[in-house]
This record gives structure tokens, sequence and C-alpha cells, in this order.
């Protein structure tokens, strides 16, 4: 991988504020990635790519991604950018919302990756669950919200996403076929795998 072209991609994102996976929160997944090895991941929030580009170095041979996003003009700079790094015949994006583009997906991936809107994060798990492989797990960014999630804050315009991202945290933690761990890396990160694994 072309490591000064990815540097480049991620200063041009953080310039523009686009909130794109944080460096210890990549350093935790990478690491489960590598003993995982991936044949397929789905991604719910591209941004700009990074991510996905950080992701592919550690899928199995001609392994795939699939990640969607809603917001055209960040679609458009998620092409230049897979292009960039050669990686358009190994991450696919779709292009939508995923409210919509959820219900429609059969695959299996082994790796599920929820970073997009906080307020639907129940929605994502459910097909999350329906979508996950075998040995698959489920990876959802941002779950302590600054930790808002944590404290007693209800009063801000943000409180259905905080409220979401509890009842997200309650069925992962709650569902017997789930093993679940919270970290609080970055701005929180929930890990959950099979509990027959
Ligand atoms: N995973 C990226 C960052 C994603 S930021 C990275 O780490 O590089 C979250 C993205 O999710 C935003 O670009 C936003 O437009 C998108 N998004 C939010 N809600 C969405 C939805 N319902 N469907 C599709 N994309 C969504
Ligand atoms: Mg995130």
């Amino acid at each position: 991988m072309n490591e000064k072209e990815l540097l480049q991609i991620k200063q041009e994102a953080l310039d523009e504020h686009i909130p794109i996976i944080m460096d210890d929160t990549l350093e935790v997944i990478s690491k489960i990635l590598t003993d995982l090895k991936p044949k397929k991941i789905l991604e719910i929030g591209t941004a700009v790519g990074y991510s996905s580009i950080c992701f592919s170095k550690f899928l199995a041979e001609n392994g795939k991604i699939d990640t969607i996003e809603r917001d055209i003009q960040r679609v458009s700079q998620a092409h230049v950018n897979i292009k960039k790094m050669n990686l358009e015949n190994t991450i696919n994006i779709i292009e939508g919302d995923a409210v919509d583009i959820l219900p429609t997906l059969q695959d299996k991936y082994d790796m599920l990756f929820i970073d997009a809107a906080k307020g639907k994060y129940p929605f994502f798990l459910e097909h999350a669950l329906r979508l996950m492989s075998e040995n698959g797990i489920i990876i959802a960014d941002n779950i302590l919200y600054k930790g808002y999630v944590m404290s007693d804050y209800n009063k801000h315009k943000q409180r259905t996403a905080v409220r979401n991202l509890r009842e997200y945290i309650k069925q992962v933690t709650e569902n017997p076929n789930l093993k679940t761990e919270i970290l609080e890396v970055g701005d929180g990160l929930a890990i959950s795998k099979r509990s027959s694994i």
C-alpha cells in the first residue's frame, strides 16, 4: 500500500473535518482483522473511504469490502481516493441511505463496521446480525459519543442519538447469542462476536 498517498487522504479528510476513524480505534480494529483475515467486510458510513482503505490491508486474498454512503459528494471523493490507492476492484461503494440499502443485502460478512447515523444504530444492528457470518464480528464506532452515553446528559439536541446508542449497547449486551466488549478507545467502540466462538 502506498503509505504516502494514504497519509495524504487522511490529512485531507482531517482538514475538511470529516470524522474519520481515530488512530487508536484503527489500531484496535487492525489487531482484530489481523487474526480474523476477513473475506468480506461491510461498512456503514464510507465518508471519503479512509477506513475502508485501511481495512483493505487485512482482507484475505480476493477479499472484498462493501461500503455504504448517502452523501453524494463524499461518495465521489471516496471514488477518487479508492482509485488513487488502486483498490477499485476491492472496495465497492454502495451509494444510498443504509436504511434503504441494508434490507436489500443478502451476502454474509465477516466484519460489519457500523459508523454512520447514531440514531439508526439499533436498526443497523438488526441487519448486521442478519448478515453476520458464522465467525463474524460486529464493530460499532462512536458508541460512547463524547461521553454523553455514560453520563446523565439528556437535554441536548443529540438526545435521540444518545438514546439509540444506549439502546444499541443494551441490545448487544443482553443478547445471549453475543459476547460484547465496550472499549473506551477513540469515541467508544462496541465489539460483538457470537458467544459460541
Ligand atoms: N468510516 C469513515 C467515517 C464515516 S463518517 C472513516 O472512518 O473513514 C460517517 C458517514 O456516514 C458520513 O459520511 C455520513 O454521510 C454517512 N452516513 C450517515 N448516516 C448514513 C446513512 N443512514 N446511510 C448512509 N450513510 C450515512
Ligand atoms: Mg466513527
